[in-house]
């Protein structure tokens, strides 16, 4: 069951890589689970303040050369399509599921994805980018 990915989350997909567009486009066309994109392309300005905030590990984000997007579980309970702050999840098993969808797209398009989730040091569920082997 596909979802039309809001307005705001369209926008955002802006400066952000073409094949990794296209699989995020893709994920919402076959997703049973609703998502928003909440960052695409970063500016330094902003890794910089993210890092010394420690919510970014690494100066060399693929955020800042649209190589990376972040998805947010958006559970739309009243149908309005409209996201209201209160209708965004972070719960993990959620963003597993989500991962599942998106990966599938990717593979599909022949697209090699990288999910934050997959890392072990630190978790970044809503995170997904192209890898630096594929795409440097
Ligand atoms: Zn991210």
């Amino acid at each position: 069951m596909a979802f039309e990915l809001p307005e705001k989350s369209k926008a955002r997909l802006a400066g952000v890589h073409p094949r990794l567009v296209s699989v995020v486009l893709a994920a919402a066309a076959r997703s049973d689970v609703k998502f928003v994109v909440t960052e695409g392309l970063r500016s330094l300005e902003r890794q910089k303040e993210l890092q010394a905030a420690g919510k970014s590990q690494t100066i060399r984000s693929r955020h800042l050369t649209g190589h990376a997007v972040d998805l947010a579980i958006w559970e739309d309970r009243d149908a309005d399509k409209v996201v209201d702050a209160d209708e965004i999840s972070w719960k993990f098993p959620q963003y597993q599921q989500l991962a599942q969808i998106v990966k599938e797209a990717a593979a599909e398009l022949g697209v090699p994805i990288e999910w934050g989730g997959d890392w072990t040091s630190f978790k970044d569920g809503p995170h997904f980018q192209l890898p630096w082997s594929a795409y440097p």
